[in-house]
């Protein structure tokens, strides 16, 4: 049974579906992430690009570093992707979390870039903390500090 979610930016101009599971879902604790959103950490659900159909308004883009993009909406400003090259997975389209419209079924699994956490923004989870992507290297531990 294939599951499709759907999402919209704020003003709801910015539709999507994202079908089947994503390959992961992560908190992301990076630099660029947060200064994108204007929070203290960011949960994002990656999809590869054909899992992905956009509706409505097209999405602007930001380049935030050499083959990265972020898409927002120009009417509302809701900060809605991270695109970029996934490696093996091909091109891929990571949403923030709360612009899907039931994210409860999209559960975390890991936190990214550990190191450029803001000090006191701990989550009292077990998941592994990578000190870049998850899955790169062994995490630098499990649960808060
Ligand atoms: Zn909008
Ligand atoms: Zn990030």
């Amino acid at each position: 049974m294939t599951v499709t979610r759907t999402g919209r930016c704020m003003c709801g101009a910015i539709r999507f579906e994202a079908r089947d599971e994503p390959f992961d879902v992560t908190h992301c604790h990076c630099h660029s992430c947060r200064k994108h959103n204007g929070a203290a950490v960011v949960t994002l659900a990656g999809y590869r690009v054909e899992q992905i159909t956009f509706s409505g308004a097209d999405r602007r883009h930001y380049n935030s570093s050499p083959g990265v993009r972020r898409g927002f909406c120009g009417d509302c400003g809701t900060p809605l992707t991270w695109e970029g090259d996934g490696g093996d997975l091909g091109p891929i389209i990571e949403f923030h979390i709360s612009t899907f419209d039931e994210p409860d079924s999209l559960v975390p699994t890991a936190h990214a870039f550990e190191p450029e956490r803001i000090a006191w923004m701990e989550v009292a989870d077990d998941l592994p903390r990578y000190e870049g992507f998850p899955g790169e290297g062994t995490p630098l531990r499990h649960g808060p500090k």
